[in-house]
């Protein structure tokens, strides 16, 4: 199961990103800003910041998560993700004694094929370390090994990028994997910035409707919605 740690983050992000933003508009600079702004400003400013979309102060507080037991069929989503900084334990200096893997729900729930599922990764597994003792080295090696495989990594991301992936990966429609991670990410930041955390969610809740094909049912594809209006 996925495990995510806030590792460190800017100090007093939301006020971060309330300065940034109030140096355009204000003949004092961001020092005094930051000293000035009280709680209610913040809040109000970020509520103003978001439904405008001026989204750019947010770049301002950046967070970084230790993440680890994510496969490798879903460290590859994340870091299609460019907007962020990643550094991700590497299979050619690391050689996998042991194989941790993600087993999915859905495979638990058919007792037949999850033993099937086992044999064929503990099978994998073991012509790796066969091909480890052969002297074959562990960038090569690793080939043998499933997607389902469990990795470790670090990743930086600022408060723009985190309510942007957010928006595409707490969509229920995502692969369940990615949005068990962002579900955890989301409650970390919201231990620091509860304000901002209440800002990671999935598009629909901002445009009020669904824009992917087919909706889970929280609301209703555009199609849909013009249907109704007609
Ligand atoms: C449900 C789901 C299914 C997906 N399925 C597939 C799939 O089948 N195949 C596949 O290949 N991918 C798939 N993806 C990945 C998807 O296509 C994106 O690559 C990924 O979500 C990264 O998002 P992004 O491009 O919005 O933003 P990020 O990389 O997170 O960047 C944030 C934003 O910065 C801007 N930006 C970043 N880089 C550039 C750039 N070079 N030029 C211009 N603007 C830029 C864009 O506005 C972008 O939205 C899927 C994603 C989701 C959420």
């Amino acid at each position: 199961m996925v495990y995510v740690a806030l590792i460190s983050y800017t100090p007093d992000p939301e006020r971060t990103i309330a300065a940034a933003a109030r140096v355009s508009t204000s003949s004092v600079g961001a020092t005094k800003l930051m000293e000035e702004l009280t709680p209610q400003a913040v809040d109000r400013l970020l509520t103003r910041l978001i439904a405008s979309g001026h989204l750019s102060p947010f770049e301002h507080a950046s967070f970084t998560f230790a993440i680890e037991g994510l496969s490798r069929v879903t460290s590859h989503q994340l870091v299609r993700h460019r907007m962020a900084s990643y550094t991700q334990q590497s299979q050619r200096y690391v050689s996998l004694k042991e194989l941790d893997y993600i087993t999915p729900a859905t495979i638990s729930a058919k007792p037949e094929l999850e033993a099937r599922y086992h044999d064929m990764v503990r099978a994998a597994h073991r012509l790796y370390l066969e091909m480890l003792d052969a002297g074959i080295p562990a960038e090569d090696a690793r080939y043998v090994l499933p997607q389902a495989t469990e990795t470790r990594l670090v990743m930086t991301m600022n408060a723009h990028e985190l309510i942007h992936v957010c928006s595409l990966r707490l969509c229920l429609r995502a692969q369940w994997e990615i949005v068990e991670l962002f579900e955890r990410i989301k409650a970390e930041v919201e231990k620091v910035a509860p304000r901002l955390g209440a800002e990671l969610k999935p598009k629909c809740y901002r445009l009020g409707y669904c824009d992917e094909a087919e909706s889970c049912g929280i609301f209703p594809t555009a199609t849909e919605v013009t249907r109704e209006r007609r």
